[in-house]
């Protein structure tokens, strides 16, 4: 038997009931603060991602799913391609290759498809998972750098895990800084861990020399003293970036969304500046982030595009259904009726009154007239329907429908005319 990948796996219903329930409601969400959707394709150029997300990090170095795409004509030079790891590169790619900076005002967009990461597998972290994305990006002069713009997108998470049910989630903030600060910070840490580091792991090892600040990513327990010890990011931070935090942390004090300061929170990516963040959930065990996010005021320039300072999250859509499920959230896709053809002849019968129902908008499963009046019973109970409706010869002569309950048992007639609204409303 063929099997599913290591590290991919099906999404069944019922399942996909409540993927399907989470992505209408953040749809819904986004178009009231005004997000529009982007679709970027799947695969792009190795060095979008190295640059943009950053030569040293976990994702670049380790976790890419990168392939020489050799070119089919011999004119055609072969270009070296990989799965998106991550939506922000690309979004800001397409930013930068359609001039959307000419449009003037902020951008707002989503985006929700599957990532790809050579990990290695386990509860909540997969090979191929989804991510909902969205960004605000733009021009300085319309707004992109406001600490306001931090604190709608931060909103609008807490908005979004509210509305989408997720009860037990906390907000973990943090400021890295500007790209000066980072800097400074770095030094301080090289300092640091100068003479330390030889006890450390030989991921910290490495680094402590290129990239110093992605030692704090380190989970190995017997690095956390060391960690801990180490200079705080918050004492390098420049008076605008200290001004632009405490503006950012006083507008969600004003709206009365909880956080907490965690500074050890830089992220897995090298292009974020200022503001930091992730939701976790107690729930999920190691893998707890639900999302994560931040602003990333360089990155469109790192890619040779214009100034376009931006802010943006992505949502671990795998985490967030195993969060929901930890919470007891259920879908309630359930079906209204099950249509029961009975005797000979009565198949086309019985598809014109289901096609009235569903043009109606009732949810029907529909029998066959090859069924006795037992299975077709039967069959309603395991699709899950509310109802059966009996189409016999009487029935469908005189207009007037046998309707039975199936968990209560009880029975009635409904005239054809009533029935979509008996069906949809009647308990
Ligand atoms: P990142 O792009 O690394 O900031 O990740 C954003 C969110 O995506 C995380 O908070 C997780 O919820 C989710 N995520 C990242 N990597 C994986 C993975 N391998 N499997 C499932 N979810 C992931």
């Amino acid at each position: 038997m063929i099997k599913s990948i290591r590290g991919t796996r099906d999404l069944l219903p019922p399942d996909t009931d409540l993927w399907n329930r989470v992505e209408a409601k953040v749809r819904d969400v986004f178009a009231r603060y005004n997000f529009r959707e982007i679709r970027t394709p799947v695969f792009e150029d190795t060095s979008l991602f190295a640059r943009g997300v950053g030569e040293d990090t976990d994702i670049v170095t380790k976790e890419m799913f990168t392939w020489e795409d050799k070119g089919r004509a011999a004119s055609e030079k072969s270009q070296s391609v990989t799965l998106r790891p991550e939506a922000t590169a690309g979004i800001v790619r397409a930013y930068i290759e359609h001039g959307l900076d000419k449009r003037g005002a902020l951008q707002k967009l989503y985006l929700i498809g599957p990532m790809f990461r050579r990990e290695r597998p386990q509860k909540g972290r997969y090979r191929q998972f989804y991510q909902i994305n969205a960004e605000i990006i733009g021009p300085p002069s319309a707004g992109s750098e406001s600490p306001a713009r931090d604190a709608e997108v931060l909103e609008m998470v807490a908005t979004m895990l509210d509305e989408i049910g997720l009860r037990a989630w906390t907000l973990q903030l943090n400021s890295v800084g500007c790209a000066a600060d980072r800097a400074r910070y770095n030094q301080a840490l090289r300092e640091a861990l100068k003479p330390v580091v030889h006890l450390m792991c030989a991921d910290c090892q490495r680094r402590a020399e290129t990239n110093p600040l992605r030692v704090l990513d380190c989970k190995v327990p017997e690095d956390q003293p060391i960690i801990e010890k180490l200079p705080r990011i918050s004492a390098y931070l420049d008076d605008a970036c200290r001004e632009n935090f405490a503006q950012v942390r006083a507008m969600l004090d004003a709206v009365g969304i909880p956080y907490t300061i965690n500074e050890r929170m830089v992220r897995g990516l090298d292009y974020y500046t200022r503001t930091t963040f992730e939701f976790t959930h107690g729930d999920l065990g190691a893998q707890s982030a639900v999302l994560g996010g931040g602003r990333y005021d360089g990155l469109s320039e790192s890619l040779d595009g214009p100034k376009a300072p931006g802010i943006g999250f992505a949502i671990g859509e795998d985490r967030l259904i195993l969060a929901l499920h930890a919470e007891g959230v259920k879908a309630d896709e359930s079906l209204d009726a099950y249509i029961a053809p009975l005797g000979a002849g009565m198949n086309p019968h019985a598809l014109k009154l289901a096609r009235e129902l569903r043009r109606a908008g009732v949810r029907c499963d529909l029998g066959d007239e090859t069924f006795r009046l037992k299975k077709s019973f039967e069959a309603a109970e395991k699709a899950g329907a509310r109802y059966i409706v009996i189409v016999g010869e009487n029935e469908a002569k005189s207009g007037e429908f046998t309707v039975k309950n199936l968990s209560e048992g009880t029975q009635v007639s409904v005239f054809r005319g009533k029935l979509a609204q008996h069906l949809q409303h009647a308990q």
